[in-house]
């Protein structure tokens, strides 16, 4: 642990440097967008990621989610939840009434796969499977509430690693109804999550927070990172969608993220209106067997170079801290 700590600290001026890019980035940019930028916040692994690490699963989702759902209330912020059927079995009776709060109002619930299988190693009977048995408890809830399931996002965001598979699962995601879910803004949440667990369990509070200052830290830099990147492939800024898995960290960050996106002058509208804009139009075309967020995708269908390598990891410290905990990650694969 002391260690890590000390690693960290060479790291501290890279990041002040960063922030201070970003910040200046902000500033330089927002009148680009007349209109204002837009983004829908969305979550991941509902009910809970990784529940079997939790001695008490129930109550700590419960929790979790009540803290996400109160800072989205606070802000005004619509959003998104895609479940797991697997995560309700594994959290057991009671985890379905963790959803309630996610299917009214301007928050809603989405199909994220039965079992978070990757679409790149099944074929598109089990990718079928997926999609049907990940409606076996959402589907009612939904249905009660007088709502439809609109949205479908595959785990890791991997949409099938051929042109035919890719093809094959759009067609039925259709077929029942979904749209695709697309992501723009990655945090690389869940390797943050891990390392803050684990400060959570060894009760090392100063770990806690100096884990929670990169994570923001981090968070501002890939907010303005994509931003850009969105405008230099589609030539405005698109609604921005940004992808967050239900843990422990956003639970406890989600206002100041939040507000990071306010003071950037981010309006938060749902995932539906986000996607009405024409960018979300069409599916991806090109495959690829990685999940990389929609600007590499736009930039790839359209023969526009972009440079992934200027994006920045989350810092060595983090990931090497987190590594210490042996449950495997929710998305371990490169994203692009
Ligand atoms: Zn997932």
């Amino acid at each position: 642990m002391r260690s890590a700590a000390q690693a960290g600290r060479p790291f501290a001026a890279m990041r002040m440097a960063a922030l201070i890019v970003a910040v200046m980035f902000f500033g330089g940019c927002a009148h680009l967008n007349p209109a204002g930028r837009t983004v829908a916040m969305t979550f991941d692994d509902l009910p809970m990621t990784n529940p079997e690490r939790d001695a008490q699963p129930l109550a700590i989702a419960a929790e979790t989610n009540r803290q996400i759902l109160a800072a989205l209330e606070r802000y005004r912020a619509p959003a998104t939840g895609f479940v797991n059927e697997i995560h309700i079995t594994s959290i057991g009776p009671g985890a379905d009434q963790l959803l309630t709060g996610w299917n009214q109002g301007e928050y809603e619930l989405a199909n994220h796969g039965a079992t978070h299988a990757d679409a790149n190693v099944l074929d598109l009977p089990a990718i079928e499977r997926e999609i049907i048995q990940g409606e076996t408890t959402i589907g009612p809830l939904v249905r009660n509430a007088g709502r439809s399931l609109r949205f479908f996002r595959f785990p890791y965001n991997h949409l099938g690693e051929t042109a035919e598979k890719q093809t094959g699962a759009m067609a039925l995601l259709k077929a029942r109804g979904y749209q695709l879910a697309a992501s723009t803004i990655d945090t690389s949440d869940y390797v943050f999550d891990k390392a803050f667990v684990r400060a959570l369990d060894a009760r090392d509070s100063d770990m806690q927070s100096r884990i929670k200052r990169a994570y923001l830290d981090h968070t501002a830099k890939q907010i303005a990172y994509y931003a850009g990147l969105n405008l230099q492939v589609l030539g405005y800024e698109p609604p921005a969608i940004m992808l967050l898995h239900i843990n422990r960290l956003n639970a406890e960050t989600l206002d100041a993220q939040l507000a990071l996106f306010r003071k950037a002058g981010y309006r938060f509208v749902s995932l539906a209106e986000a996607q009405a804009d024409p960018a979300y139009a069409q599916a991806p075309r090109l495959p690829t067997r990685f999940g990389p967020m929609w600007c590499y995708r736009w930039a790839r269908d359209r023969g526009i170079r972009v440079d992934g390598r200027l994006e920045e990891e989350p810092p060595a410290w983090v990931a090497d801290y987190g590594a210490a905990i042996s449950v495997e990650s929710p998305a371990p694969i490169p994203r692009r």
